[in-house]
């Protein structure tokens, strides 16, 4: 039995749809959007907030920009995609983020499930405590405040 959910999208906030493809960005494109709440976007915002080029006119990269992964051509906004996949994939990938959009209830189920890869497990239980301890923590300061 596996517990549904759905991820609310970075850039957007909508629901991503089911049926289409999850896309993980990177580190330059929470440098571009610092709204960006985790790093799981839709296919429609990879192409309405992406970039035709990372240099400027003299051909240097603009300030402050933040290298593609090593494996890419760093030209565009697509350079800066690090994966793309299903929603479960995805989630389990990032769990940080997963946590964040909407996934918590399915990653705590993947992360007590019985014959699921130790090393995994316990990357994805990491993610959770400390998920659950920023919680904790923002619940204390609400109350003292
Ligand atoms: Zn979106
Ligand atoms: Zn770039």
């Amino acid at each position: 039995m596996s517990v549904a959910f759905r991820i609310s999208c970075c850039l957007c906030r909508k629901n991503i749809p089911l049926a289409g493809d999850v896309i993980a960005l990177d580190a330059e494109w929470q440098r571009r959007y610092p709204d960006m709440r985790g790093t799981l976007a839709c296919e429609r915002c990879v192409i309405d907030y992406g970039w035709n080029c990372c240099t400027t006119t003299q051909g240097a990269f603009v300030d402050g920009h933040i290298a593609a992964p090593e494996d890419q051509v760093d030209v565009d906004s697509w350079s800066h995609h690090l994966e793309r996949g299903t929603h479960r994939a995805l989630v389990q990938c990032h769990p940080r983020s997963g946590l964040l959009q909407g996934a918590e209830a399915y990653l705590r189920s993947i992360a007590d499930r019985k014959g699921i890869d130790p090393g995994h497990a316990a990357m994805l239980r990491t993610a959770i405590q400390e998920w659950d301890e920023q919680h904790s923590s923002t619940a204390t300061l609400a109350v003292t405040s």
